[in-house]
């Protein structure tokens, strides 16, 4: 269980830093190169699962408990790029909070959208 009520970009990816290194130690690969290969190809992979998902959900009746269902696969499904993201990230070193902060200030300059106060 973890131990935080409100969980920060920083507790993610401490959460899978951590996750990351059982991954490695337990499927050791030889160089850094296949570390950062593998992972890019898990994020395909479940990249390719959300959508199957997404497109499994845009056949169903809306309500129906097979449409919850499939809500909840969705979910998942998504999980699963994200976590599959972060185990990148780690992997090349990269700041998730740092480089997010630049995106999100660059995409608002772009499209000229205004800051919020309470950020
Ligand atoms: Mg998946």
């Amino acid at each position: 269980m973890l131990q935080y009520h409100l969980m920060t970009i920083k507790n993610l990816v401490d959460e899978y830093k951590f996750i990351g290194e059982f991954l490695n130690h337990h499927w050791p690969l030889k160089s850094a190169n296949q570390r950062v290969f593998a992972r890019t190809m898990k994020i395909v992979e479940e990249l390719g699962e959300l959508a199957d998902e997404i497109l499994t959900s845009m056949n169903l009746q809306r309500k129906s408990k097979l449409a919850k269902f499939t809500q909840e696969n969705v979910e998942d499904e998504f999980a699963d790029v994200m976590a599959s993201l972060l185990l990148l990230a780690i992997e090349l070193d990269i700041d998730v909070e740092k480089v997010m902060k630049k995106k999100i200030a660059y995409t608002k300059d772009r499209f000229e959208i205004e800051e919020k106060d309470d950020l």
